[in-house]
């Protein structure tokens, strides 16, 4: 099937609803997006009507599914990852590891080289997630491996693996604000993350490359007491700062409904992007017992009401949080249209990335990176670059 049209299904796109449109695919690429329905003989039809027909959703921050992690570092579990993720509407993934030691690290740099096709979503590059984090705002990250960045640790990692596209950091610890920079040179997107951060340190660290809060409100600051004086934090940081783009975990849970529409109303909307952050728990039966980061070396965790969390409760472990979910989500608690929240798991991820010019619309000469759902948003169908990689 290299050459097919989807008809009959109202196409989101672009922060609009574009009614009913036909869309034209071949070899993988969108050809056509025209109005009404278009005869196209030679095109295998694919009918859409009463569903929408959205680009494929971009997860940035994902550890894993289906009882899989990344850390697992086994091949076999990286596709079983990216095929749960491609039943949720998901075309493009950036796997995510944990705070970890080097050698536990490069085992999965080395891995992710080899993977060639997952047969569901596609990997567009890596996401690492620590070691050079706060103590205190470590959240489910093991306190063991924490440290400050220095070039020892840091370049043989950057040397090692050309796939590297996002780094999650603390801007405040020693050394921080130069690998800041390192990536910045690189085209690798330095986020702020289980931070201790003060408004002044976002500042500096927003002059040093700094662009994205990782899963925002989630272990940072807001204003703070030091003595006698008030402080800002990351979060008044992150509304002052135009040009800083947030991250937000869609699951209605990490993020509650007030807060996701205090973001949609004061951040502009090209600066807010949706990711599911889930751990291999996501898409198991509540109850379930399962481990965040590594079989070897994890810690246990329990999902219980939509959500993982240590197994003292004392916090939330990555989330269990499907696309689609974070979609309706937005949409129903969130005070986004719909549109707006496609947008936010669509193009926003994608040009962040640096992906914008080829994912994350329904556009002539964009890839084919399709999903069809429901008015209700159940997925029924994903194309990764005109493939239909499943069919739920
Ligand atoms: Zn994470």
């Amino acid at each position: 099937m290299n050459r097919f049209k989807i008809s009959g299904g109202r196409v989101i796109t672009g922060g609009a609803d574009l009614g009913e449109c036909t869309l034209l695919v071949e070899e993988g690429c969108i050809k056509g997006v025209e109005k009404g329905n278009v005869e196209a003989p030679d095109y295998e039809t694919i009918d859409a009507t009463g569903r929408y027909v959205m680009p494929g959703f971009i997860d940035i921050h994902t550890h894993g599914s289906g009882g899989h992690d990344f850390m697992d570092c086994s091949v076999e579990g990286c596709k079983v990852i990216a095929k749960e993720h491609a039943k949720h509407g998901t075309t493009l993934m950036f796997p995510t590891t944990m705070a970890s030691d080097n050698e536990e690290l490069f085992r999965f740099l080395d891995e992710y080289e080899t993977l060639g096709e997952t047969g569901g979503a596609a990997f567009g590059g890596l996401h690492l997630e620590g070691p050079y984090f706060a103590y205190a705002f470590r959240g489910a990250q093991d306190p063991k491996y924490l440290k400050n960045p220095s070039p020892k640790g840091y370049m043989p990692v950057l040397e090692r693996c050309k796939d590297i596209k996002r780094w999650s950091i603390a801007p405040e610890l020693p050394g921080a604000l130069e690998l800041g920079r390192e990536l910045a040179k690189r085209g690798i997107v330095a986020a702020i993350a289980h931070t201790d951060a003060l408004y002044d340190d976002v500042v500096k660290a927003h002059e040093a490359g700094y662009s994205l809060m990782t899963h925002f409100y989630s272990r940072m600051n807001g204003f703070t007491r030091r003595g006698a004086y008030k402080y800002a934090g990351c979060i008044e940081a992150a509304y002052l700062i135009d040009d800083i783009s947030v991250e937000l975990i869609g699951d209605g849970i990490h993020v509650p409904a007030p807060l996701l529409k205090l973001v949609r109303k004061n951040k502009d909307l090209s600066k807010i992007i949706l990711c599911t952050d889930s751990m291999r728990g996501a898409g198991m039966p509540e109850g379930t017992k399962s481990v965040l980061g590594s079989l070897e070396k994890g810690q246990e965790v329990v999902i219980e009401n939509g959500v993982a969390f240590l197994a003292d409760r004392s916090c939330f472990a990555g989330s269990v949080c499907t696309t689609e979910r974070m979609v309706k989500t937005m949409w129903q608690q969130g005070g986004a249209t719909l549109p707006e929240a496609v947008v936010m798991a669509t193009e926003n991820p994608a040009n962040i990335m640096g992906y914008g010019h080829c994912k994350g619309k329904i556009k002539a000469g964009y890839d084919a990176d399709l999903v069809i759902c429901s008015k209700e948003l159940d997925v029924e169908q994903t194309f990764v670059k005109g493939v239909r990689v499943c069919h739920n």
